[in-house]
């Protein structure tokens, strides 16, 4: 491969040899580029004086039908400003066993699959995509601006489909995801306010929520300002359930003795659940 082909990729190197460490596995073998002395990891200072020099093997992108490995003489700098230093690579940050190259490629990976897949696709280990996507998400995410939330949003959700559960505070202006906690009792969301604060608690003007949970009885002894404002579906199903269906069984007691007029009543369960459309013409 020509030389220059390869500084695209690994900057300060040369190939020196390729093998095959198995028939998916690609093992890279670099030397370092005469014609660029190292430079010091700290200052950036070129220097021509090495203190010593250690291999490291570091996972690159995958190649065609290969996962390839690199062999990287790592020098360390005599540098006259700091000592020993070891050199500075643009394309190998710090002490990761990855290219900067695999780690953008797996950031854009966990972008669009669970860490699970992105793992089995790539070879690699389930905390070493966790903890990259980890490193993203503290780079990229902005930090919580408390005095801005005013309105809330709180629902709870399963994990591990058991009858385990979490609960999520979302700011319903921004849509960014504060707080997770779990469980969704009383005791489980009370955390959330006292980290909001008294004066986070004291500026919340109104938390969404459906009727499920007792987080509304959290809300009102945390917040005094804030309404709450139940999910119409629960407020609909609810009102069907405790109030339709016990008017529709006290009145078909009292028609016990007027079959027709009891089965009408009987049948009319999901009246109001179904859309106009799709009733009868008789009880339009
Ligand atoms: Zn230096």
């Amino acid at each position: 491969m020509d030389a220059s082909l390869l500084a695209l990729f690994w900057e300060g190197f040369e190939l020196d040899r390729y093998e095959l460490l198995d028939t998916h596995s690609l093992l890279v073998t670099l030397k370092p580029d005469p014609a660029r002395p190292p430079r010091c990891h700290r200052c950036g200072q070129a220097s021509t004086l090495i203190h010593d020099t250690h291999r490291r093997r570091v996972r690159e992108r995958d190649l065609f039908q290969y996962r390839v490995w690199l062999d990287v003489p790592v020098r360390r700098v005599r540098c006259r400003q700091c000592g020993p230093r070891r050199e500075r690579i643009d394309w190998l940050i710090g002490r990761q066993s990855l290219t900067c190259a695999m780690v953008n490629w797996v950031e854009a990976l966990v972008r669009l699959m669970p860490v699970k897949h992105v793992a089995e696709l790539l070879g690699l280990h389930w905390h070493t995509v966790k903890a990259i996507d980890y490193r993203r998400l503290q780079r990229e995410v902005r930090p919580v601006d408390l005095s801005r939330v005013r309105r809330l949003i709180m629902d709870e959700f399963a994990l591990f489909k058991g009858h385990r559960y979490a609960t999520v505070a979302i700011c319903a202006d921004t849509q960014q995801v504060l707080w997770i906690g779990e469980g969704r009792s009383r005791a489980a969301v009370r955390p959330f306010f006292e980290w909001l604060g008294p004066k986070g608690c004291q500026q919340i003007e109104a938390v969404a929520m459906d009727m499920n949970t007792a987080m509304d009885l959290e809300v009102q002894a945390n917040c005094p300002r804030a309404r709450v404002v139940y999910d119409l579906f629960h407020v609909i199903a609810k009102f069907g359930r405790e109030v339709i269906d016990r008017v529709r069984v006290d009145q078909a007691n009292r028609l016990r003795e007027d079959k027709p007029a009891r089965r009408a009543v009987k049948r009319s369960r999901w009246l109001l659940l179904r859309n106009p459309e799709n009733l009868g013409e008789e009880l339009k």
